[in-house]
């Protein structure tokens, strides 16, 4: 008699423990899911003005390259002063040797002679 009791038990502690553990988790699981999705949809809203502002930042960043390009032209169209004349041109036009600047050849060619004349006088 004795193990037929003992196998109803284990039968009754089964029935009673496994829809337990069927039911309890998945409640629970849907009521994460929920809690989740409710803090989710919450959490966007709030966070949908950053991420239109991280979208504006992106596209800045993405065309900063030709505003980079704008400013190195800029750089070589920055104006440097002949040495000789003492006329502003642009460097990108200007003469350069070495350290030294001139407006056209004319004028390097004209300092180079003063300079031979310098040297001759
Ligand atoms: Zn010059």
């Amino acid at each position: 008699m004795s193990p037929m009791r003992s196998a109803n038990a284990q039968r009754t502690s089964r029935s009673k423990s496994s829809p337990r553990a069927h039911n309890g988790p998945s409640l629970k699981y849907l009521i994460i899911a929920v809690v989740a999705a409710l803090v989710f949809v919450l959490v966007y809203r709030r966070v949908r003005p950053y991420l239109q502002l991280i979208q504006k930042v992106v596209n800045t960043l993405n065309q900063e390259p030709t505003e980079r390009g704008r400013t190195t032209s800029q750089a070589e169209h920055k104006l440097v002063r002949c040495v000789n004349c003492g006329t502003w041109v642009p460097s990108d036009k200007a003469t350069r040797i070495g350290s030294t600047i001139y407006c056209s050849t004319e004028c390097l060619e004209k300092r180079s002679a003063s300079n031979d004349r310098k040297l001759a006088g």
